[in-house]
């Protein structure tokens, strides 16, 4: 076109060019704005990264700490059996034959060192998780601090001491390491909990707060579609004067047998006098077969938890055993038995669209393994002898320590209701723990649970499929309503 043709020519033209630097600066302003955006979501999702990866090895590290102080105490403890045994046969054939003095302050220090040895794994996976990165989280300081409050307050009331003072030593180490501020939430075993029972089981009570359908679907679908009503439930285990033999972070699972020819009658265990053979060996001196009837105090793997892998973790759910190993266990590893578990929380806090912090949660469980010459597993004769060489992570899942959380603040602690209001609900049923509900969330649930509109909901949502939803154990879906992107082990 002719511009000299046009009357105002060179004014439409510098009209026209400004605009289209206009344009220009609009659109170079947009791609300002969309690198911006890509640079800082880039930011936002490493720094997201970074923190997975930290709360994995933090993990990791925990559990592994943990479980090798507790192969470390399964050593000792069992070298203390051989030379308990060796101290017995002595005097034996010294001809003293009533009094041991020796074997009991073995014994003594046997005690001792079921709650010393995990209480320093404890500290060990404190640290561990420290030096990867993962702050002190304080939820899981201030429930430790509280836990250690109620062994002092209650746990003489509760349970016979093992040993003098054993319950202010204990609270004493609990209080020590929540001091140094808790990075790891270690699996606790609480003394009263029982697989067998489903009102001696924490998550059944968070399930209920948290309308957590999915916890039913692996954990007890067929009582959530069945149940007939509190008097359906069996009776309770003894609740009163029930040992604790030991640490309840990273539980040993051990018990204590009167003499060694009382193994024999455990059910599939070795005779009596395979058992002192066994003991032979490892003293590396013959045994007279009077050491085996002597009354001592002997520290035995705790039969009910050292079972088969398969077993225990089918005895844990309704549903089929979901066995999280995909080729055979060799068979001197098959045993459940004692591992330890950790929890890890971090936020990774967002830079765009100023959200909320994005929670990375990471679960971890590690196991002490080895084996007795056969090869056979270390609990084939029941006695804890010194066999332990390794320690491997293991699925979540495997584990028979699990992290509870107390995802919701029920009020009351856990042993005043077991102790205190379940032995009232079982005579009365919600009747009779109505007035105990307002302060006592436990007993809140257990009133929800009994109303069977509640159960229908669930019933209802899993009838429809809502369990698509659910992936693993204790995981969050069906109503959760959890930080988002948690994330649990899976081997
Ligand atoms: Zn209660």
């Amino acid at each position: 076109m002719n511009q000299s043709s046009q009357p105002c020519g060179a004014a439409s033209r510098a009209l026209f060019l400004r605009r289209r630097e206009g344009q220009t600066i609009i659109f170079m302003v947009m791609v300002l704005v969309i690198m911006a955006v890509i640079v800082l979501f880039n930011f936002d999702v490493h720094k997201i990264l970074y923190i997975k990866s930290n709360s994995r090895n933090a993990g990791d590290a925990a559990a592994l700490a943990g479980a090798r102080w507790q192969a470390v105490t399964f050593n000792l403890i069992g070298e203390l059996n051989v030379a308990q045994a060796v101290a017995i046969n002595d005097a034996l054939l010294r001809g003293e034959t009533n009094d041991f003095p020796e074997a009991r302050t073995i014994a003594d220090l046997q005690a001792r060192l079921c709650f010393v040895g995990p209480m320093i794994g404890l500290t060990a996976a404190q640290q561990a998780a420290k030096n990867n990165g993962i702050y002190v989280n304080k939820r899981y300081t201030s429930e430790m601090q509280q836990h250690a409050n109620v062994v002092l307050a209650s746990y003489p009331h509760l349970f016979i001491p093992p040993y003098a003072n054993a319950w202010e030593e204990y609270a004493e180490m609990i209080r020590t390491v929540a001091g140094q501020g808790v990075a790891a939430l270690p699996g606790a075993q609480s003394p009263y909990v029982s697989y067998d029972h489903m009102v001696l089981q924490r998550g059944f009570y968070s399930a209920i707060a948290n309308r957590d359908w999915c916890w039913f679907y692996h954990n007890a679908r067929k009582l959530l579609e069945t149940y007939g009503g509190w008097q359906s439930w069996p009776p309770l285990p003894p609740l009163a004067q029930r040992n604790l033999m030991g640490s309840e972070y990273f539980a040993l699972n051990l018990t204590t047998f009167a003499t060694l020819d009382a193994l024999e009658d455990l059910p599939g265990n070795q005779s009596a006098a395979a058992v002192r053979q066994q003991l032979s060996r490892v003293a590396g001196k013959a045994l007279v077969p009077l050491v085996a009837s002597v009354p001592a105090k002997w520290y035995c793997y705790e039969p009910s938890a050292w079972r088969t892998w398969q077993d225990l973790i089918a005895s844990n759910s309704d549903v089929n055993t979901r066995f999280p190993f995909t080729s055979d266990i060799k068979k001197e590893f098959n045993y459940a038995g004692a591992d330890a578990s950790v929890a890890i929380k971090a936020d990774a806090p967002r830079t765009m669209f100023n959200s909320k912090n994005y929670a990375v949660t990471w679960s971890a469980a590690a196991k002490p393994l080895g084996y007795l010459e056969g090869p056979v597993t270390p609990n084939t004769y029941g006695l804890v002898l010194p066999a332990f060489h390794d320690v491997r992570l293991i699925p979540v899942d495997a584990a028979v320590s699990q992290v509870e959380e107390d995802l919701f603040d029920f009020g009351a602690s856990w042993l005043e209701h077991i102790v205190g209001h379940l032995p009232i609900y079982m005579q009365a049923g919600p009747a009779g723990i109505s007035n105990l509900a307002g302060g006592c969330g436990y007993c809140q649930q257990l009133i929800i649970w009994e109303q069977s509109s509640f159960r229908l909901i669930g019933i209802t949502w899993l009838q429809n499929g809502g369990f698509t939803n659910c992936f693993t154990r204790g995981g969050g879906g069906g109503g959760g309503g959890g930080g988002g992107g948690g994330s649990r082990h899976e081997h």
